[in-house]
């Protein structure tokens, strides 16, 4: 297993090294290590074996130390981060092919650049001299981690240290936002919703839940998957179908006094929902039931970000 602590020292030594951390973010924990060294690249996608056409994210400190690694910052993209950097707000932009290796961004000539929002990420990335990339600290294709001990679990035997910074405070992955000819494009729903970006830099066209004809598989439709089956629809239905005693059910806030139950937020708040989701996705696993059986979220606010969480993982 790997070690769990809160040494920024340790983590920027093993990274310096050309090993793997994993580290807290404000969305979810990510597998970090040095963007700059193709070694260390390949090292991420090996251990999560993730394939090499799906794109990492790199993590930067500010805006200005994204400038060194783009070509140029659209105006609206500059308005976004002006708000909501540091944050759950990834940045699809022209990279500086020099700089950034291929195999980062799959071969694309665009990369997906994040500030995140955690103190110790950021007391981290301000000791570096690279940028971090990090997906999220995950097998590719399950659910992702949102403490340490959900990355321990599962790549623990992999990585020789997880920065703690206990549970994330958003829960869901960021938003990812890019440029096409000038038009804003949200590629993943994601902790910033929609309606915020739109208030900012007017209309997007969200392209998120295009899963025909997937170009990143963030938008692969069968992702974010728990291991048991996940059935979505009308919960009263849903249960004169399938038995309780070997059904999860996953609720927004209404109780079924269920002993295989997780209400998402019983005061019906879409951030506190989108906090507990992975956490209860994972909670089935745990649990002697068959299947689970949810319900979609009012689509607003992040409700829409944890719906398209909820339909790819019925898809597994
Ligand atoms: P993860 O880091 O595991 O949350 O996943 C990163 C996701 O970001 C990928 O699966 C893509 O959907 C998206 N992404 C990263 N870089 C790019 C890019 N250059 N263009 C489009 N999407 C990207
Ligand atoms: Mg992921």
């Amino acid at each position: 297993m790997a070690q769990i602590g809160t040494d920024i020292q340790k983590a920027s030594s093993l990274l310096q090294q050309g090993e793997l951390v994993a580290i807290p973010t404000e969305t979810v924990y990510g597998l970090a290590g040095n963007a700059l060294d193709v070694d260390v690249v390949a090292k991420i996608f090996a251990v999560k074996n993730r394939p090499e056409f799906d794109p990492l994210i790199v993590h930067v400190s500010s805006l200005r130390d994204a400038e060194k690694y783009v070509v140029d910052i659209p105006k609206k993209a500059e308005r976004l981060t002006k708000l909501f950097w540091p944050g759950p707000l990834t940045l699809v932009l022209k990279k500086k092919n020099e700089i950034i290796p291929a195999l980062v961004t799959a071969g694309l000539d665009t990369v997906g650049i994040r500030c995140p929002d955690h103190p110790l990420t950021r007391m981290l990335l301000s000791v570096l001299s690279f940028p971090l990339a990090a997906p999220s600290a995950n097998p590719f294709g399950y659910v992702s981690p949102t403490s340490p001990q959900h990355v321990n679990a599962q790549l623990g035997d992999k990585i020789p240290y997880i920065l703690d910074g206990g549970n994330c405070p958003v829960g869901i992955e960021s938003t990812i936002i890019g440029f096409e000819n000038e038009t804003p494009i949200v590629y993943r729903m994601g902790g910033l919703s929609i309606e915020r970006i739109e208030n900012v830099i007017g209309n997007v066209e969200v392209r998120a839940h295009s899963t025909s004809n997937p170009i990143t598989p963030g938008q692969l439709k069968s992702h974010y998957a728990p291991s048991k089956k996940l059935i979505l629809g009308n919960l009263d239905e849903l249960l004169q179908q399938y038995p309780a005693h070997s059904s999860g059910i996953l609720t927004f806030s209404k109780n079924y006094h269920s002993p295989y139950q997780r209400i998402l937020s019983p005061g019906g708040n879409l951030e506190e929902a989108a906090r507990n989701l992975f956490q209860y996705l994972r909670d089935f696993d745990q649990m002697p039931i068959d299947v689970i059986l949810a319900e979609l979220l009012p689509e607003a606010g992040l409700g829409r970000a944890i719906n398209d969480r909820l339909v790819r993982a019925s898809a597994g």
